[in-house]
């Protein structure tokens, strides 16, 4: 069976002011679309792999064929990458980490504004495309990153907390070339509750 692209779980308008409807339109319904599409064209000729989630093929790309792993990495990453993104995000969200998350948080960068600085950094300094990443160790501790394209941290033995998309297709119809404002804006959005759900109990 193809994979199916998850339901936007808000209202496209739903992250105005700071991200707009036109730019989640395009965002979810070509570029998200675009990806998925792509992965179920390229399992077409190994339809057996379809037995394993995306999440299975991220985390272990050599079990898929050589031919199509490219095609899977960059397409199934994109699809999974996008999946975190939206997820992170909603209305009448944004404030301070909670629950273990924050208590993490706390104790790995010292405090939320360090942390902020930090993550922000690892957005602006991606250079080209990619994603800035909060991440969970194998042994629980987290991590600030950044992977390029559609790498998935998945693919590295991490599991993804939280991400924000540095791609220009995520916010260059409002804020052109200013990532860095998009980074400071994109606070306001952040869905903690879900981030520490991530933290504790994802696997
Ligand atoms: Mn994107």
């Amino acid at each position: 069976m193809p994979y199916e692209l998850p339901a936007l779980p808000y209202a496209l308008d739903a992250l105005e002011p700071w991200i707009d409807a036109r730019t989640v339109e395009i965002h979810y319904g070509k570029h998200h679309q675009t990806y998925l599409s792509n992965t179920n064209k390229a399992l077409e000729a190994h339809p057996e792999l379809f037995a394993f989630s995306i999440e299975d093929l991220l985390r272990d790309l050599n079990r898929v064929p050589e031919a199509i792993r490219t095609a899977v990495k960059n397409n199934g990453g994109g699809v999974y990458n996008h999946n975190i993104y939206w997820q992170g995000l909603g209305p009448n969200c944004g404030g301070e980490p909670v629950g273990k998350l924050a208590e993490a948080i706390q104790t790995t960068f010292g405090d939320f504004t360090t942390f902020k600085a930090e993550f922000e950094k690892a957005g602006l300094t991606r250079f080209g495309s990619g994603y800035a990443w909060l991440s969970r160790r194998a042994d629980g501790s987290l991590l600030i990153h950044s992977t390029a394209n559609q790498d998935c941290p998945l693919s590295e033995g991490l599991y993804p907390i939280l991400t924000v998309d540095v791609w220009e297709h995520a916010y260059y119809l409002k804020y052109q070339n200013r990532r860095a404002e998009y980074l400071s804006i994109w606070w306001n959005l952040v869905n903690w509750k879900q981030a520490d759900e991530r933290f504790t109990h994802g696997k």
